[in-house]
């Protein structure tokens, strides 16, 4: 499939009414990285840490941890890659942990949660960061953050873990940017501070769906029940991207419908301008993309909203088809 969009992979995601989208790309393991070069992305959007945690029998250790991150910030060449600290718990379980017995697991003791509660393996796993950047660029992000004090928290966690290796003379990060992924809907309305004082903000679309739909993105039977280009589904991405752009805020999206062409059209449309996706998706993106006029599609959205449709995804596939 890369084959097919070898041609467009050195030229930017440009849409015809001249918009720039940044594409990049998802990944969790080494494996994925040769796909960097291979698909054309601008960098690494989304580095799911959990994997190494996940496909062992026992707790990494932080020396070897450091080695895996240095050897992605290799591979990447100098590309961004944004580090999310450990997800675990809801779908994302590891055997050496003991289990949690929750009735609602997703809505439970999980990601930044347990990493605040139980810091231990988040500085474990902050020190392994800032030891693999070893004086490059680094940039990590918070899972599943749902309120301004747990990104403070969070963030305190990451200074504390940075002023210890001044102490013990290590060579700092050239530049920190740190930043949250918003996955939880209240976190779209948190107070206009939290926007000026986060990095970056990543939404979770995986997440954030689930939740503001109320439907389990593990539950066949509702999973696909709700549509992400419901109208109301994207205006609420709106808000947060126009909060965003208020505050200067760099705002990228890196669930799974970020990949999905119809979807990352409507993504543009809403008004953002970074895309994080599995890396095969990047060529049919940026193609679709480079063949659309996003005023227009913002349009039949406008247009949709106003008439009160559920969804827009039969106007917009209509559209596209028509334009080719
Ligand atoms: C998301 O929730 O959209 C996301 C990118 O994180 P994950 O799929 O790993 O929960
Ligand atoms: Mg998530």
């Amino acid at each position: 499939a890369q084959k097919r969009y070898a041609s467009i992979r050195e030229k930017p995601a440009e849409t015809l009414d001249g918009t720039t989208i940044h594409l990049q790309m998802n990944a969790g393991l080494m494996a994925d990285l040769p796909s960097l070069e291979g698909s054309g992305a601008e960098g690494v959007g989304l580095f799911r840490t959990e994997l190494q945690f996940l496909i062992r029998n026992q707790m990494p250790k932080r020396t070897e941890l450091a080695e895996i991150y240095s050897k992605v910030m290799d591979s990447a060449k100098g590309k961004r890659v944004v580090f999310r600290t450990l997800d675990i718990g809801s779908d994302k379980v590891l055997p050496y942990m003991a289990p949690q017995d929750e009735p609602n697991p997703a809505l439970g003791w999980r990601a930044i949660r347990v990493g605040l509660d139980k810091p231990g393996v988040l500085r474990m796993q902050l020190q392994a960061l800032l030891r693999a950047a070893n004086g490059r660029p680094l940039t990590v992000m918070f899972p599943f953050i749902a309120q301004f004090e747990e990104f403070r928290a969070a963030k305190a966690e990451m200074e504390k873990a940075v002023e210890r290796e001044r102490r013990l003379g290590h060579i700092l990060p050239d530049t920190l940017d740190v930043g949250a992924m918003l996955e939880t809907p209240s976190l779209g309305f948190a107070p206009q501070k939290f926007f000026e004082e986060v990095g970056f903000i990543s939404i979770g679309g995986n997440d954030l769906k689930q939740f503001f739909f109320a439907a389990d993105r593990e539950n066949e039977r509702v999973r696909r029940r709700y549509d992400t280009l419901n109208v109301s589904f994207l205006t609420f991405i709106e808000g947060i991207v126009n909060r965003c752009n208020s505050t200067k805020t760099p705002v990228s999206f890196c669930g799974e419908d970020a990949g999905r062409p119809l979807e990352a059209v409507c993504l543009a449309a809403m008004g953002l301008r970074n895309l994080s996706m599995r890396p095969a998706s990047i060529g049919p993106v940026k193609s679709i993309l480079r063949r659309t006029n996003l005023a227009e599609v913002r349009k039949i959205i406008v247009d949709a909203r106003e008439r009160g449709d559920q969804s827009v995804r039969a106007a917009v596939k209509a559209y596209l088809k028509e334009t080719g």
